[in-house]
Parts: structure tokens; C-alpha cells; sequence
């Protein structure tokens, strides 16, 4: 069998193996990110890849190549290892985006995972995103590689030397500095100046009549955006009196992490599909928690919606809503992820390898 093998691989036969092997390199599809469309791109009519025999595949058992289109997570980097694996040999990958390569632009989140710490990559299409032409060139290469056996950099930085005189001539310019310096963006929670709401003030005493002592606050912050400041201990009581009132559906739940004040805001936004007059309306009903002992009466006896967001909210900030079955297990995250990724003080950690050593 050996000997049959290496008559293929190195024997007369070799050169049609290698011709077919050229050009038949079948992708499998791993769309992971926004790389992806230049992929689509790269296939579609106006690059058309097929004519270089690259014919992308959904069955990774019959493929020889994987496109990672950019980012990897912690998550996604299963299933790329898993994929490669189920691949028969020979097979290659190639990694699209700078995503892929150093995290792009999620350079220091906590769910990356760099692709070549997984599986063996053979070409990078640097860019964000790469463009169509970077992707067919990293094929184009991998097709040499087949046939000559090198691998070579497809692009050439020429140098460019300048005169000496020129040098002299020409002062080094240092940018002047700026005559205006931009303030930092901020989020403005407000009604703009020049737009009014007019039934604003009659909503916020329609919310108001109908949480009574309930409700600490009711403030206009929006065109129909009101807030409502609960008490804790009243929290639960209010929900169940505005789903009484209509508001049938919880849209979000957010929490605020405050470390200063050792505090987490947590806040729910409600509306409603039945009740015409308050379709428009979101309701964002907040309270304070201590931030140490972190826990939360659940709403989803009140509004079944709110399921999802607080199991999320549980992997990500570690707050425990109390009487929510899903509470104490992984939801989001992969099992060996660190915990609380959304918690201010969360430090970012050594890569945590996957599946694998860490080379
Ligand atoms: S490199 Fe850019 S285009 Fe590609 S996945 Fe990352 S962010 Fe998206």
C-alpha cells in the first residue's frame, strides 16, 4: 500500500495527481464573519473563481480546503477544528481578514481565537476586509505551491530609494496642530431641542396613574421613550401591573455596571402589540442591585420574553435572577471561557487554547 502511495505522490503519476489536485481545489463553506461577502464576491459573476477550478462546497468530507472568512471565536473554533478534521487529505486553509490574523478589530476581546493556533494555515489575504483579488491570489499561490512545492509571498513591496539631495531639500513635515479639537462623542438621552413630543407629559401621567406608589420616577427621556425608577422590592409588583395595563413584551434588558458605586443598574424595556395607544411606547423600568451579591427577582413568570435576555445577562455579568431554571448554567459562553466578560473590572487573560496545545 506504502508503495502504492508514494508511486502517486512521487512516482511518474505525480504530475497528473498534481494537475488534478490544482485544479480542483473545493473550499468548504466556514462564513464566520463580514469576510464572507468578498468571498461571495470573489464567486460571483464578476471574478468568477470557478474558471480557476476553485468550486466551492457545503460537505466538508468532500472537500480539500477551508476559507476562514475572518474572526474566529471560542465557539467557532470547534466546529473549525472539527470541520478540518473531517476533511480527507491533502487539504489547506486559508485565513481572509486581518480578523483572522491578529483579531482586526476585535484585537483584545476575550472570545477570540487566532485560526492558525487551530489548524494549519497555508495563505493569509491581509485587509479589512480582503478583497476579492487578495482571495483568488492566496489561491492562485496555493495552486503553485501544488505543482512546484514552494510556497512564495505573491506580493512584492518594492523598494524605493529616494536622491540624497532630494532628502536634503525637503524639511520633515510634522503635522500642525489642530485649531479644533472635536468633543468626545456622548450619548444624549434626551428630547432633542428642536423636536417636541407633544403627548410626552400625558403619557408620563398615564404611566404614572397606573404604578401609583409604585414608581419612584417617570421621566420623559425620548420621543416615546419613557423611564420609570422602581424600588427593588416593588420591582416585581410594577411589572405585573404594566403587563396589566397592556404592555404585553419585554424588548431588552440591560445592566449597567457601575464598579465605582458598587452597583449594577438593571433595567427592563417593555412595550406593547396589543394595546394600540402604547405600540410606539418603549417603557424602560429600572432599578439598583448591590453589584457584590448580585441578585434579581426574574421576570419571566410576567413576561415570558424576558427568558433569553436574562440568561444572557447571567453569562455575562454573573447576576443571578433569582426563580429563572437556567440560572448556574452555561448558556452563551463555551464552558471553559472566563466568567463575567462584561463586568468593568474583567481582566483579559492568556489565550485559553482550544481543543489543542498552544503552540
Ligand atoms: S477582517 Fe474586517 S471584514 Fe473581515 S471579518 Fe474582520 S471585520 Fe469583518
Amino acid at each position: 500500500m506504502d508503495e502504492m502511495i508514494e508511486f502517486l505522490h512521487d512516482g511518474p503519476l505525480s504530475p497528473i495527481k498534481k494537475w488534478g489536485t490544482k485544479w480542483s481545489i473545493w473550499p468548504t463553506h466556514l462564513v464566520t464573519a463580514c469576510c464572507g461577502v468578498e468571498l461571495a464576491h470573489a464567486f460571483a459573476s464578476g471574478y468568477d473563481g470557478e474558471r480557476l477550478g476553485v468550486l466551492n462546497f457545503g460537505m466538508a468530507r468532500q472537500t480539500n480546503c477551508i476559507v476562514v472568512e475572518g474572526a474566529i471565536t471560542r465557539k467557532m473554533a470547534r466546529i473549525l477544528k472539527m470541520t478540518y478534521e473531517q476533511m480527507p487529505d491533502p487539504k489547506f486553509v486559508i485565513v481572509m481578514g486581518v480578523c483572522g490574523i491578529k483579531g482586526g478589530l476585535f484585537w483584545n476581546g476575550y472570545h477570540m481565537v487566532k485560526p492558525f493556533e487551530v489548524v494549519p494555515v497555508k495563505y493569509f489575504a491581509p485587509g479589512c476586509p480582503p478583497t476579492p483579488e487578495s482571495l483568488l491570489r492566496c489561491f492562485r499561490a496555493l495552486q503553485d505551491e501544488i505543482v512546484t512545492g514552494e510556497a512564495k509571498n505573491t506580493i512584492a513591496y518594492p523598494k524605493i530609494r529616494r536622491k540624497k539631495e532630494e532628502k536634503r531639500k525637503k524639511p520633515k513635515k510634522i503635522p500642525p496642530t489642530p485649531k479644533y479639537v472635536a468633543l468626545n462623542p456622548s450619548v444624549v438621552v434626551d428630547v432633542p431641542r428642536d423636536r417636541k413630543w407633544d403627548y410626552g407629559t400625558e403619557y408620563r401621567g398615564k404611566i404614572a396613574e397606573i404604578l401609583g406608589e409604585l414608581a419612584e420616577r417617570v421621566t420623559v427621556t425620548g420621543i416615546y421613550r419613557i423611564h420609570v425608577r422602581v424600588r427593588l422590592e416593588n420591582f416585581v409588583e410594577a411589572a405585573r401591573k404594566l403587563r396589566d395595563s397592556g404592555f404585553d413584551h419585554v424588548k431588552s434588558v440591560n445592566i449597567i455596571d457601575i464598579p465605582k458605586n458598587r452597583k449594577f443598574i438593571v433595567e427592563y424595556q417593555v412595550s406593547s402589540y396589543l394595546r394600540p395607544e402604547f405600540v410606539r411606547l418603549i417603557l424602560t423600568i429600572f432599578t439598583e442591585i448591590d453589584r457584590e451579591e448580585a441578585s434579581f427577582p426574574s421576570l419571566i413568570d410576567v413576561w415570558p420574553s424576558a427568558d433569553y435576555l436574562e440568561r444572557e445577562l447571567h453569562d455575562l455579568f454573573g447576576v443571578w435572577f433569582e426563580g429563572n431554571p437556567w440560572m448556574g448554567k452555561p448558556f452563551l459562553l463555551a464552558p471553559d471561557t472566563p466568567k463575567n466578560p462584561l463586568r468593568k473590572d474583567f481582566r483579559l487573560q492568556e489565550e485559553v487554547y482550544i481543543g489543542g496545545e498552544k503552540k
